[in-house]
C-alpha cells in the first residue's frame, strides 16, 4: 500500500516561477536594537491593544513594519511553548528547558496539523501504518490544542500533539530567519512542485532524520526503549539541520546532481550552520548563554554542539558534531563521509562568529554605529546579539551568489567575502580581511586566492558584452534572460553549440547594518550539460556508460545592471563559434576550458572512488513512500541504454557513514546494486 501523505492537507497550487518573485519578508527589527526611551514610548502607545480579526487580516501584510510589542499584543505574533534544545538538555539543565515565548507570525490560513502556507504536519508512521490525529487549531484561543481541546504547554510535552506543534513552530521560525532581509531577503522556494513542505514527526523507528525531495517531506524518526524514547522531532538542532537541507535544495536545486563529496559536505554544512544560527537567534536562549559565559561565545557549548540528545544516545558523547574543531581542508582530502568533511567549513564559520564576538567585546565603542545606542561598554547580552545579527547577514546572504552547480567550500568562502564587500565596501572594522584569514587558516582559500581578494579594485566591474540588454529587459522573464545570455555567449563563457537553460531568475531585497536596504539583487542562474564517457574497469558496472557534467553560472545584477557577482563553473568544450575574438576574451576562454578539463577529470576520479567504495546505490524508498533508516549516500539513475546520472542521496540526512561502517562490520550488504 502506498499512502499518499502529500495530499491530505495540501491543496497545492503550483505558482513556482511567479511565487519566487514575491516580495521579500523582512521581519521588523528586534526590540533589542531600540533605545530605552523609544521602547517606553512604544509601550505607551500600544497599551490595551484590542483589534478585531478583520483588522488583524489587514495588518497582517504590514506586520514587518509594525513594532514588535504591538505585533505580540495584537496577536500578529503568536506565542507557543517548545523545547529550547531537546528533552535531554531540558532534563540536564531546566533553565534551558522550555521556551515559553517561541513567537510565530500569525497567518490567515492556519489549520489543523498544524498546517500553514508553507508547511503541513502529517503524523503518519510508516512502521505501524498509523496516522496520529493532528493538533487542532482553535480560532477562539488562537492556539493549537490537543484533540480534547487541552493546551499544549510543557505539561503536554509527552503528547504527539505537542510534538507536532513543537516541530512546526521551529520550522516557521527557521523559514522566517532565511526569508528575513538579513538573510536572503526573498521568499524561499522548495525544490519540488508545490508550496507546502510535508513534515512527518514520527515517521518510524530509526536513528536518523531526513529531508527527501521526492516525497516533499522532512521525516523524523525515533528510537530507544518504550520507556525512554528519543524523538528526533523534538531536537531543535535536528529539525534545523534537516530544514537547512530543504532550503539549500530550494535555492540551489542542481547541487544534488553531483558526484562530488565536497558538494555533499556543503549540504551537511548548511544543515549544521542552520542549527547553530537558529540557536543563536533565539532571544531567551541567547541571553541565557550570554549571561552564563559572560559574553565569551567560545565557551558556549549549547551553541557549538549539534544534536546533544542524539549524540548522547547514539554515540555516547555530549553531541553529534561540534563546530569548535581545528580541522583543515588537507586533513579531509581522503574523507569519505560528507558529514565529517563538513566540519571544516562549520568550524571556519564558528571561528568567524568567535572573532566577531571578540571584536564586539574588546571594542565596545567601535560598533556603536551598529545601533542607535551611544558608545558605551557592551554587556555580554549585547555582544551576543550583535554577533548573532551580523552572522546571519555574513553567512546566509552569500548563498545567492553561489554558482548553480557543484558548490565547493572555496565557492562559499568567495561568496562570503564578496557579500561582505558588497554590504560593507569601506569595512572600517576589517571584517573582510578577517574572513580571508579564517578561510586561509582552514585551507579553504589558497594563498593566491587571498592575494587576489586583497588586490585593490573597483566595487563593480561592468561586463564586456557584445549585445547590450537593459536590466529591466533581462529581469522580465526566463525567456528574456535566455536571449540576453544567448546573445553574449562568447562573453559569458557559454559554448556556441551547447543548448543551455535558465535555471532560475529572481530578485532579492537584502538589508545591511542598521537595517539599511542594500541595492536590489537580480539573480540569474543558467546551466548546460556536458557528456562524459566512463571508460575503464574502474567504473565497475558503469563502464562504457555516459554521464553528464553540469556547467553554468550565477550572475547577480543590481538595479542599474551592474554585475555584483559572477560565479562560474566552466565546461571543457571551447567556444567554437563562427567568429572568434582574440585578446582578453580569448585568454578568458583558455582559462575556462582548463578549469573545465580539471572539473571533468575530478568527476571521473570521484565516480571511480565512489564505485570502489561501494557507495553508489539505486534510488531508495520503502513501499510506503517513507525511507526507513537505511539510505545510500549516492544514487545512480540509468536513463536509456548508455546514460547514467549520479545524484547525492535524494534524502539528505543527519547521519552518514556511521551506519555504513556498522553495516560493514556486521557483514551486512553494501549499497552496490548487483546488476
Ligand atoms: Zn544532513
Amino acid at each position: 500500500m502506498r499512502v499518499a501523505i502529500d495530499e491530505r492537507h495540501t491543496s497545492v497550487t503550483n505558482l513556482s516561477r511567479s511565487r519566487r518573485r514575491d516580495n521579500p519578508a523582512e521581519e521588523s527589527t528586534s526590540s533589542e536594537a531600540m533605545s530605552p526611551s523609544s521602547k517606553a514610548s512604544r509601550r505607551a502607545l500600544i497599551k490595551g491593544v484590542d483589534i478585531s480579526p478583520e483588522v488583524r487580516v489587514s495588518l497582517y501584510a504590514q506586520q514587518r513594519y509594525l513594532p514588535l510589542d504591538f505585533s505580540r499584543k495584537s496577536g500578529l505574533l503568536l506565542p507557543f511553548v517548545t523545547y529550547f534544545q531537546d528533552p535531554f538538555v531540558a532534563k540536564e539543565d531546566p533553565a534551558v528547558g522550555f521556551d515559553r515565548k517561541a513567537y510565530v507570525q500569525w497567518e490567515p490560513g492556519l489549520m489543523d496539523g498544524p498546517t500553514s502556507a508553507r508547511f503541513a504536519v502529517v503524523d503518519y508512521n510508516a512502521d505501524t501504518g498509523m496516522l496520529e490525529p493532528p493538533a487542532k487549531w482553535d480560532e477562539q484561543l488562537q492556539q493549537f490544542t490537543g484533540g480534547d481541546g487541552s493546551r499544549l504547554d510543557e505539561r503536554a510535552a509527552r503528547t504527539f500533539a505537542f510534538h507536532q506543534v513543537n516541530v512546526w513552530v521551529l520550522l516557521q521560525r527557521a523559514l522566517a530567519f532565511f526569508e528575513d532581509g538579513s538573510g536572503l531577503g526573498r521568499r524561499v522556494p522548495w525544490a519540488f512542485e508545490g508550496n507546502r513542505l510535508i513534515v512527518v514527526p514520527h515517521a518510524g523507528y530509526g536513528e536518523n532524520a531526513y529531508y527527501d525531495r521526492r516525497s516533499k517531506s522532512l521525516q523524523f524518526y525515533y528510537f530507544g526503549s518504550e520507556a525512554d524514547t528519543i524523538f528526533t522531532c523534538l531536537s531543535t538542532d535536528i529539525v534545523c539541520h534537516e530544514f537547512g537541507h530543504a532550503v539549500l535544495d530550494g535555492v540551489r536545486p542542481f547541487l544534488n546532481e553531483s558526484s562530488s563529496l565536497e558538494t555533499a559536505a556543503f549540504h551537511e554544512f548548511m544543515g549544521d550552520l542552520t542549527a547553530i544560527l537558529l540557536t543563536l537567534r533565539n532571544n531567551s536562549l541567547r541571553r541565557q548563554e550570554a549571561d552564563a559565559t559572560q559574553g565569551d561565545i567560545s565557551k558556549s557549548e549549547t551553541l557549538s554542539s549539534i544534536a546533544e540528545e542524539f549524540g548522547n544516545a547514539v554515540q555516547g558523547r555530549p553531541y553529534l558534531r561540534t563546530a569548535r574543531n581545528p580541522h583543515k581542508m588537507w586533513e579531509v582530502v581522503n574523507e569519505t563521509d560528507p558529514h565529517r568533511m563538513s566540519e571544516v567549513l562549520t568550524g571556519a564559520m564558528f571561528d568567524v562568529l568567535m572573532r566577531l564576538a571578540e571584536h564586539y567585546s574588546e571594542n565596545p565603542a567601535d560598533h556603536a554605529g551598529d545601533s542607535d545606542a551611544e558608545a558605551q561598554p557592551k554587556s555580554p547580552r549585547q555582544v551576543f546579539w550583535r554577533s548573532a545579527d551580523r552572522m546571519q547577514r555574513m553567512a546566509i546572504q552569500p548563498l545567492d551568489l553561489l554558482p548553480p552547480v557543484e558548490v565547493t567550500f572555496r565557492d562559499y568562502a568567495l561568496a562570503v567575502c564578496r557579500s561582505q564587500k558588497l554590504a560593507d565596501p569601506i569595512d572600517p572594522h576589517g571584517y573582510y580581511d578577517m574572513l580571508i584569514e579564517v578561510f586561509r587558516k582552514r585551507g579553504i582559500l589558497s594563498v593566491k586566492d587571498a592575494r587576489e581578494l586583497k588586490e585593490p579594485r573597483y566595487l563593480n566591474e561592468r561586463l564586456r558584452l557584445s549585445v547590450h540588454h537593459s536590466i529591466d529587459d533581462i529581469s522580465r522573464s526566463l525567456a528574456a534572460a535566455y536571449r540576453f545570455l544567448d546573445d553574449n555567449r562568447e562573453d559569458l563563457l557559454i559554448p556556441a553549440n551547447r543548448d543551455f537553460f535558465v535555471a532560475d531568475l529572481y530578485d532579492a531585497k537584502k538589508r545591511a547594518r542598521q537595517n539599511a536596504p542594500l541595492p536590489r539583487q537580480i539573480v540569474l542562474q543558467y546551466l548546460w550539460r556536458e557528456e562524459v564517457l566512463l571508460d575503464g574497469p574502474q567504473f565497475g558496472r558503469f563502464n562504457a556508460l555516459t554521464t553528464t557534467m553540469l556547467c553554468g553560472g550565477t550572475l547577480v545584477f543590481d538595479d542599474n545592471g551592474n554585475v555584483l557577482s559572477w560565479a562560474m563553473k566552466p565546461g571543457s568544450i571551447p567556444y567554437g563559434g563562427k567568429r572568434q575574438r582574440g585578446g582578453k576574451i580569448r585568454a578568458q576562454w583558455d582559462d575556462a576550458v582548463r578549469q573545465g578539463e580539471a572539473r571533468r577529470h575530478a568527476l571521473l576520479e570521484n565516480v571511480a572512488a565512489q564505485v570502489a567504495a561501494g557507495r553508489i546505490g539505486t534510488v531508495a524508498g520503502s513501499e510506503k513512500g517513507l525511507l526507513g533508516s537505511q539510505a545510500a549516500p549516492m544514487t545512480a539513475e540509468v536513463a536509456g541504454n548508455d546514460l547514467v546520472r549520479f545524484q547525492l542521496s535524494p534524502h539528505l540526512q543527519l547521519l552518514g557513514d556511521r551506519q555504513k561502517h556498522a553495516a560493514e562490520e556486521t557483514g551486512a550488504r553494501r549499497w552496490q546494486i548487483s546488476c
